[in-house]
């Protein structure tokens, strides 16, 4: 095996290596393998200064055996093709993962929004959804945010797909602000259902989290929350390190898991934190702690600095961070990575929830959120770690088996294979 620096190839290592355990057949291994339908294409928008510019757009629908293909958008300037048709599979595993009724996708544009005025942002939102429009909807592919986009993107999104089919859609953009539909809880919830498997995990493993550390690589909305969440929901731990692009900061004597967030908020970076010691980013992958979020990219964990984790659970809040080298160097070593599909899950299945809210028009408590987002991750959870033990499969793997012989299941049923 070696280390990818294509996403896709990844996804379809990891696929593969799951796909010879449950001994599928060729056909059933090859549909499964790939994207079934995918758009690649350019958006026009007019910046500030006059001059058009000309951005390249992308949606993968990875499989919608199970239900509408549903997944983010991100706006990365690396964003490729390959990455999205990774996060598309990851987004198909992880919606079966979590035994959600819906498919997977993804989509994204290569931009740099930070180099965006808000009205340019809002023509070039506005423009992804023109060239897809077709090809979205509740019953067929529900767009949710990703890296860089957020509740007022949704927005705008939703607004211009009404505009153009002429009637109201609540149901077909998730992780709209909950003025237009939005679920509570939808902004936090990758992280809260991170955090509630974390709980079960400490549980199965006899760890006290209470009295242990923690660290966060990558603070946006997914570490940031988990920052917050982790003592509310586990009693306790101690953050000691955190980083984002530009850079990281670190106190052993612990951080204030608050006043970090209103920091990062205020100044839009971590770097000059009073009293923390600056980190590097990589290394902060290493530290000795109890439990790491990596929480920012992927291909960060690698059979470089595999051996070097001392973390004893690893909750991947970022899509693909462990490379498939890494993940069985992990497992030889005994941290206990709770693979991203599972990981993350918790965002695509408060979308679910949103969708469902939007369907019937009615609206859940947050307290409803929580509950049912409890519920879904603790069986998720359960699931996967029978499997692990009863296979001595390494976490992903054991998480992949549970995915792949769900979707495999619909997929049979419908006749395609
Ligand atoms: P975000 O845009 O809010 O934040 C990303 C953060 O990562 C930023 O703080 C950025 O500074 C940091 N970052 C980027 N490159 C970095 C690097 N090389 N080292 C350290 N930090 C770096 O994005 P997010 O929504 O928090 O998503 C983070 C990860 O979680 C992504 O992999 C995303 O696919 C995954 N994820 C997010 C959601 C969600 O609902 N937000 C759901 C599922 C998965």
């Amino acid at each position: 095996m070696q280390d990818y620096q294509n996403p896709f190839e990844m996804a379809q290592a990891q696929f593969d290596e799951a796909a010879s355990v449950l001994g599928l057949e060729p056909a059933m291994k090859d549909i499964l393998r790939w994207p079934r339908r995918e758009y690649s294409f350019t958006i026009p928008v007019r910046m500030d200064d006059g001059s058009v510019r000309i951005f390249h757009g992308y949606r993968v629908q990875y499989n919608d055996a199970r239900g509408p293909n549903k997944g983010g958008i991100r706006w990365h300037p690396a964003e490729t093709i390959d990455t999205i048709r990774a996060l598309a599979a990851w987004m198909t595993w992880k919606c079966a993962v979590v035994d959600i009724p819906l498919g997977g996708g993804e989509g994204g544009i290569a931009c740099n929004p930070k180099t965006l005025s808000e009205g340019e942002k809002e023509r070039l939102a506005r423009g992804w959804v023109r060239c897809v429009a077709r090809e979205l909807g509740e019953h067929r592919d529900i767009p949710g945010p990703d890296v860089y986009t957020t509740p007022q993107i949704m927005a705008w999104m939703l607004d211009e797909y009404e505009t153009i089919v002429g009637r109201s859609h609540p149901a077909g953009f998730a992780g709209k602000p909950p003025a237009l539909g939005g679920s509570l809880g939808r902004n936090e919830a990758t992280a809260r259902g991170g955090v509630y498997a974390v709980r079960e995990a400490c549980k199965a493993l006899n760890v006290d989290p209470c009295g242990g550390t923690f660290a966060i690589q990558g603070f946006g909305n997914a570490g940031q929350y988990a920052a917050l969440l982790h003592p509310e929901i586990l009693g306790g731990g101690k953050l000691i390190a955190v980083s984002d692009t530009s850079g990281g900061i670190h106190d052993s004597a612990g951080l204030d898991p608050k006043a970090v967030v209103d920091y990062k908020r205020k100044t839009g970076r971590l770097i000059g934190f009073p009293n923390a010691k600056p980190i590097a980013n990589e290394d902060i992958l290493e530290l000795d702690v109890d439990i790491l979020y990596p929480a920012a990219l992927e291909n960060v964990i690698t059979r470089e600095n595999a051996e070097s984790i001392k973390a004893q659970i690893v909750c991947e809040l970022a899509d693909g961070p462990t490379t498939p080298d890494a993940d069985r160097i992990l497992h030889v070593n005994g941290v206990h990575v709770i693979p991203d599909f599972l990981a993350n899950a918790g965002g695509v299945t408060v979308s679910y929830f949103e969708q469902v809210q939007g369907l019937y028009n009615y609206y859940w408590t947050q307290d409803d959120v929580n509950r049912q987002l409890d519920r879904k991750m603790t069986e998720a959870y359960r699931v996967v770690n029978q499997l692990h033990h009863e296979h001595k499969a390494h976490m992903r793997l054991a998480a992949y088996l549970v995915a792949i012989q769900r979707v495999a299941e619909a997929v049979k049923l419908r006749g395609w294979v």
